[in-house]
């Protein structure tokens, strides 16, 4: 079978060798329950007390304020729900959210509704920026919460997250900052940000699925969802993944380690892709803002293109590549991010995310490129087609 060039590392991301390598210890020999009493459980609970450790100093935090999750959406649902249980007793019942946020942030928001929270979102410009203007309008003095994520899943727009911080630190409202998209390619600093929560996941930086961490600022109160047996300090109750946490904190370390050189990369290969494109398809439009966007991520609408049939025959050509959001690829769905930057319908149901990573080269770069401009012209071709048969043509 054809190898095919992997675009959608925004999806997810390769396990690196060195994250394994980390990992394999404790799947394989270091069995002891971390909660245990005796030795060989102290020695498994020292590796969790270091990866907390690592995780703390990736992001500018101390140990005591990083909890670990089973992914970015746990991290997500705890922080939305978990703070605005708390806030409630306080006598605040409205949670604001930017419209762009990935669906953990806003079906964690709807369950609110649900619970009789007011929501508030905040909408973006054409870019997909939520200004911390627009943020400010949707606050009210009942505001418990405040969420706008450091960078887009689906068309990588980084978001003005320290100017938002600057304002809910000023108003006393908690601020939770997505970072899943950014940790391992932009500068992530819980202080610098002004955050008081931020979530993070190791899938997307090449550590393994199912874990993740979030961050809460000491002094945040937060409801835990998982009761139990009281493991992480009450907050998260279960039995800890112990070999997903050692992975987690060796890929963000790696990551931290290699931000700056790989951006570079990225950025120099992102801004090929988006030229070639646009070259070839002088109609296409880049979605998301032009300069302040993650260094991996390339989104275009085409006029006329049928989404699905697109990345289909994307794929059929050795391309894997994604429409935006992983849950509603394959889906003629429109993503709610292109609705709220204010694209029509069938433009919304359309878009094409490439998303780069580590191992991408120039030669995949040039080779997508010329493969989307051909499936463009090829498609666009037979509906012209199809057309003049219609007209009896
Ligand atoms: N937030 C963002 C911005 C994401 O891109 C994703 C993953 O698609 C998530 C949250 C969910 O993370 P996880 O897959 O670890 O549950």
């Amino acid at each position: 079978m054809m190898e095919s060039i992997y675009m959608d590392y925004a999806a997810t991301t390769p396990l690196d060798d060195a994250v394994l390598d980390a990992m394999l210890p404790w799947l394989r020999s270091e069995y002891g329950n971390p909660s245990s009493p005796y030795a060989a459980a102290r020695k498994v609970r020292a590796a969790i007390d270091e990866a907390r450790a690592q995780v703390a100093d990736a992001i500018g935090a101390g140990p005591s304020e990083v909890y670990f999750t089973s992914g970015g959406t746990e991290a997500l649902n705890l922080a939305v729900k978990g703070v605005a249980f708390a806030q409630r007793e306080r006598g605040r019942d409205h949670v604001v959210v930017s419209a762009v946020e990935h669906r953990a942030v806003l079906e964690a928001a709807a369950f609110l509704e649900r619970q009789g929270f007011a929501v508030a979102h905040v909408p973006v410009d054409r870019y997909g920026v939520a200004s911390a203007e627009a943020v400010a309008e949707a606050m009210r003095p009942t505001t418990a919460l405040v969420a706008v994520m450091h960078a887009n899943n689906e068309i990588g727009t980084i978001q003005p997250v320290e100017a938002i911080g600057r304002l809910t630190k000023e108003r006393g409202v908690p601020f939770l900052v997505d970072a899943v998209q950014s940790a391992g390619l932009l500068e992530v600093n819980v202080d610098d940000i002004g955050c008081d929560l931020l979530a993070v996941s190791a899938h997307k930086l090449y550590g393994p699925k199912g874990v993740g961490a979030l961050y809460v600022r000491r002094g945040t109160k937060v409801e835990p969802l998982l009761h139990g047996g009281g493991q992480e300090r009450g907050l998260r109750a279960g039995t800890e993944n112990v070999a997903g946490i050692v992975g987690l904190a060796a890929a963000l370390r790696a990551a931290v380690a290699n931000r700056r050189e790989a951006a570079l990369a990225l950025t120099a290969l992102r801004d090929r892709l988006i030229e070639d494109i646009r070259r070839r398809v002088p109609d296409a439009t880049l979605n998301g803002h032009p300069t302040r966007r993650l260094p991996n991520n390339v989104h275009f609408s085409f006029p006329g293109i049928n989404g699905e049939s697109l990345l289909m025959n994307l794929d059929l050509a050795g391309v894997a590549a994604s429409s935006g959001s992983a849950c509603t690829s394959g889906s003629l769905e429109a993503s709610h991010v292109l609705l709220a930057l204010g694209l029509p319908k069938e433009m919304a149901a359309a878009g094409l995310r490439l998303t780069l990573g580590k191992h991408t080269s120039r030669e995949d770069v040039a080779a997508v490129a010329d493969i989307v401009a051909e499936t463009i012209h090829r498609l666009r071709g037979r509906a012209v087609a199809a057309a003049r048969i219609l007209h009896g043509e």
